[in-house]
């Protein structure tokens, strides 16, 4: 082998040696790209299999699944391996409500390679839903193609729960915000609406769209803004969190509207205000009705005029006034109409009450703007005037009242007439209480109308001490019927025809410890103010009763003695009198017919018809009646037809006005006449003469009663009068 040969075998063989190494360096190279391979496909698995996510890759071109991450049997619920198998079942797992949406969207995709991304719910085998974000990309070629589809699909149930629920709530909040009955507002910092509810607006008469363009400053009462912003500032600089306040808006028409705001600061997480959450209540009515029922507490409902309180606190600061500042002179008017009764009476209440309307309107036409006339009540009126120069000031305004009356009153077609008594009180007496000053011109007035009516009287100190007697009286006269120190006195009244005894009349009389006897005159119109005339009127009246059964029993062979006892008005308002009267009879065992009961004319005219139902009642027991005391009432010719009573006693006054020539006894003799005309007959009281006597004959009046004949007598004088039988 020549050494050319050699060296060409050595250079083949380095060659090879080369090859062989470079095969074996590319083998290396290989090897270690295919263990780096193999490795990051492990770690992609190992990605793919251990994130929440389900990863997948699908072929563009034959929808076939090349890769699906093992997550997809947890989200989906399905095995991995049926995808392999049916490429086409995570469609039908598309929940029916979404998959037309996303099936549409998928195949879209595949037709124009774009990127894909939907949110939709899929029912897994075990019926729950999930909802699941799938978001899927193109992978291309060299040459650009698609050729796969690279996703992502992940489970968002949670997330859409979450979204769900805030968005029902949401709802929730804008439903009750939008419907709340109560007005709602939300408001910036700087006080502009930036959402208000239909029952703000509907109070305040702006439409949502209008409020919006607002504040709460441009609506706000000019007077309560202040308080108001200053609140909002306390709750901006944190040293709140809310607050509640009454306040007043304005409304688009201008009215005024009360309510209640609440105003709540809402901040960030880091308590940073953000704005304000308002809550409004209209209390307009609340508010209206305030006003009304402190209106009504102060004010007489009938006159709507000032009523006793309204009165005494404006009494009360007159009073203040004239204690600082010296010399300081007002009035009080205190006014009662006189018989206003009567009028209640005859024609109604309702025209009462239309009349005291009117009589309020006088009134307050009679006196300065300032001043202040009242309705205490009833038919009670007072009048404060203030800042007067003298007396003579608050008499002319009680003359000007005196005169304003005298006009009649037109009440549905009745033309009323009316008086009032007047007592005037001047602050000058040095007052301490509101009550002491009405007091006295109370007391004045009652004098006023004991003087006669229809008048003023002006207070003096004297009142007062008459006034003083007055109450021991009634305090002395509340005990004195438990002591038994009231005693009955019988006048005899004889028949005038006959001259003998008839009966007797009973007298009240009270023994008074102290002061000795006195005559009903000074105690009967006490009793009757005082109610005291029922159990002294019941006392009397069966001790009567019981006298003259006595009377009958002992003295069988006279003429059986009748008793008439009087009774005032204040009895026949008593509802028990008819029962009472019919238990006296029964107790004393004497006759109705026996008993001849008196009442006087004001009586009957007070109250016709209630007055002739208790006499009627009480005739069926054979009672009989007299009217006392008449002629000196309303001279009542015209009306004794009505009253259903048996005697008329003629009052003492034209009696004792007989003289002896037979002058003045026209009176007493057209009395008579007409008397007998009407089927009653007659009793003339206070004859003292035996001209009198004479003259009542020749008129034909039956019976007769005076001193001529004998005073009241106490019990066993009265007896022995009739033991006696005297003849005259
Ligand atoms: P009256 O019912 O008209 O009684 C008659 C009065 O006239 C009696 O006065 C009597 O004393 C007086 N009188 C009788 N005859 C004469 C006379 O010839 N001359 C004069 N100047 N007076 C005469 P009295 O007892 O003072 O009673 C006054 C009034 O008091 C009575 O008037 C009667 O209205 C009332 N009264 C008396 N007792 C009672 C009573 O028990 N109940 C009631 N409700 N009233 C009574
Ligand atoms: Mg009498
Ligand atoms: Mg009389």
């Amino acid at each position: 082998m020549s050494e050319q040969e050699i060296t060409g075998i050595l250079q083949q063989q380095n060659s090879l040696l080369n090859r062989v190494e470079e095969v074996l360096a590319e083998n290396q190279r290989l090897r270690t790209e295919f263990l780096e391979l193999t490795e990051r496909e492990e770690r992609f698995r190992q990605i793919a299999e251990n994130v929440r996510e389900v990863f997948f890759v699908i072929s563009a071109k034959t929808d076939e699944i090349l890769y699906i991450s093992p997550t997809y049997e947890t989200v989906w619920g399905r095995s991995c391996q049926s995808l392999y198998e049916d490429p086409q079942s995570w469609l039908f797992a598309i929940h029916p409500e979404d998959s037309f949406k996303a099936i549409a969207t998928i195949e879209t995709q595949f037709r124009t390679g774009d990127d894909f991304e939907e949110e939709y719910r899929i029912i897994r085998p075990d019926q729950s839903i999930c909802w699941v974000r799938v978001r899927a990309f193109p992978v291309r070629d060299v040459m650009g193609k698609v050729n796969r589809f690279v996703g992502i699909a992940e489970d968002i149930t949670k997330r859409r729960d979450a979204e769900e629920a805030l968005r029902k709530s949401e709802e929730q909040f804008r439903l009750t915000f939008e419907m709340a009955p109560i007005g709602m507002a939300i408001s910036t910092l700087k006080g502009k609406f930036t959402r208000v509810n239909y029952a703000l607006s509907n109070a305040l008469g702006y439409s949502q769209v209008e409020l919006l363009e607002l504040s709460f400053a441009e609506i706000s009462h000019p007077d309560d803004w202040e308080t108001h912003h200053n609140l909002e500032k306390m709750l901006i600089n944190s040293e709140e969190s809310n607050f509640q306040i009454e306040k007043r808006f304005i409304a688009k028409d201008g009215r005024i509207v009360d309510t209640l705001l609440k105003v709540v600061v809402v901040c960030d997480a880091n308590n940073k205000p953000l704005h304000f959450n308002n809550q409004i209540v209209d209390i307009t009515e609340r508010k209206n009705m305030e006003q009304q029922l402190i209106h009504d507490a102060l004010h007489d409902a009938l006159t709507g005029l000032p009523n006793r309180a309204l009165f005494m606190d404006r009494l009360e600061q007159q009073l203040k006034r004239s204690q600082r500042q010296g010399g300081y002179l007002f009035a009080v008017l205190f006014l009662d109409l006189d018989r206003f009764k009567v009028v209640n009476d005859s024609v109604g209440h309702l025209i009462g009450d239309k009349l005291l309307i009117e009589i309020g309107r006088r009134l307050e036409k009679s006196i300065a703007p300032t001043d202040t006339v009242a309705r205490l009540g009833g038919d009670e009126f007072t009048i404060l005037l203030e800042d007067i120069s003298s007396k003579s000031q608050a008499i002319l305004v009680a003359e000007s009242i005196y005169q304003t009356l005298t006009f009649p009153f037109h009440i549905q077609g009745y033309e009323l007439f009316t008086t009032a008594s007047i007592g005037i009180a001047l602050s000058s007496h040095g007052y301490e209480k509101p009550e002491d000053i009405l007091r006295d011109a109370d007391l004045t007035m009652y004098s006023a109308k004991e003087q006669g009516k229809a008048r003023y009287e002006v207070f003096d100190y004297s009142l007062r001490d008459r006034a003083l007697q007055r109450l021991e009286l009634e305090t002395d006269l509340r005990r004195a019927l438990d002591r038994g120190e009231f005693e009955v006195y019988y006048q005899p009244i004889t028949s005038l025809a006959l001259g003998t005894l008839s009966g007797f009349e009973a007298l009240a009389r009270w023994n008074h410890p102290l002061k000795g006897a006195i005559g009903p005159a000074d105690f009967i119109p006490v009793c009757e103010e005082t109610g005291l005339i029922i159990p002294l009127g019941n006392w009397l009246l069966e001790e009567a009763c019981k006298t003259a059964r006595s009377w009958q029993l002992k003295y069988p062979e006279h003429p059986p003695i009748k008793m008439s006892v009087n009774l005032s008005a204040q009895q026949f308002r008593e509802p028990q009198l008819i029962n009472e009267v019919e238990r006296i009879l029964a107790a004393t065992n004497l006759a109705g017919k026996f008993l001849k009961l008196e009442i006087t004319e004001s009586v009957l005219i007070d109250n016709l018809e209630m007055v002739t139902e208790i006499i009627l009642s009480l005739r069926k027991q054979e009672i009989q009646f007299s009217i006392d005391d008449f002629g000196t009432g309303y001279s009542s010719l015209s009306y004794l037809h009505r009253f259903p009573v048996d005697t008329i006693k003629i009052d003492r006054s034209f009696v004792s006005q007989m003289q002896a020539d037979g002058e003045n006894s026209a009176i007493v003799k057209a009395i008579v006449t007409l008397a007998h005309m009407l089927n009653m007959d007659v009793i003339a009281e206070g004859i003292e003469t035996t001209s009198q006597l004479a003259q009542l004959k020749l008129l034909q009046c039956e019976y007769g009663q005076g001193f001529f004949f004998s005073r009241p007598l106490c019990k066993e004088k009265a007896e022995a009068f009739i033991a006696n039988s005297p003849q005259w």
